[in-house]
């Protein structure tokens, strides 16, 4: 899509955006100059979903964006994600967390993490099950090269936004009942939910992140 169709396009969604919430682009498949029209239309965080398209953007994007990881992190991958990435919001188990860690720790840094929902309790989906998140922060927070820093769901494909309702409430419910507790490495802060079909019910529901992707640069070929 052209530069200033994205600019339009971020314009429109940051003005329907209430305060508070952060417009992240979610930019799997997108150029370096379709990147660099969102960063100029106002848009500060960027989303990427793969290590090596991370790799080949990073460097052509300008600016001073901030860059979160969005997609299932394989563990030999996590290397590199603690060094490209101010944030990973996938993450989905112990292992992982157990390997960045380790990483992190290797270049004096503190990983910031969101733990990603299983919110629709998908079988084929990462995530850890809202049922388990509490055991799995106790857990994370003894690793001290990683902080969390609240969730990040997807909830299944659906028909209509309002589908996406139930998966938005259950991890609002288990964000807001964790975020008062004491737990070590971890501030429950950003609530990472809602896409291009479902950003306004997520909003709603709580959300103070949301990934757009497809509203901001169009179907992805
Ligand atoms: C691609 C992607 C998005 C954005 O999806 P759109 O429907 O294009 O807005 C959001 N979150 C994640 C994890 C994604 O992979």
């Amino acid at each position: 899509m052209n530069s200033s169709r994205i600019k339009e396009n971020v314009d429109k969604i940051l003005e329907e955006l209430p305060p508070g919430v952060t417009l992240e682009a979610a930019c799997k498949t997108r150029t370096p100059k379709e990147i660099n029209a969102a960063l100029s239309g106002g848009v500060k965080l960027l989303g990427q979903n793969y290590i090596q398209e991370a790799e080949e953007v990073m460097d052509k994007v300008s600016g001073k964006a901030k860059w979160h990881f969005i997609g299932h992190l394989q563990r030999n991958k996590a290397k590199k994600a603690v060094r490209f990435f101010d944030m990973i919001e996938s993450l989905d188990s112990l292992r992982l967390a157990k390997k960045l860690n380790k990483e992190s720790k290797k270049i004096d840094k503190i990983t910031n993490c969101l733990i990603e929902i299983n919110s629709g309790r998908e079988e084929n989906k990462y995530g850890i099950l809202p049922e388990n998140a509490k055991e799995f922060i106790h857990s994370v927070s003894e690793l001290n090269h990683i902080k969390i820093k609240g969730f990040m769901t997807m909830g299944p494909f659906a028909g209509a936004d309002k589908d996406f309702i139930p998966y938005f409430k259950i991890t609002r419910k288990i964000f807001d009942s964790l975020k008062g507790k004491d737990f070590k490495n971890c501030e429950m802060k950003y609530l990472s939910m809602g896409m291009s079909a479902s950003y306004r019910v997520a909003v709603r529901e709580g959300a103070n992140i949301v990934r757009i992707g497809t509203k901001l640069f169009g179907p992805r070929e």
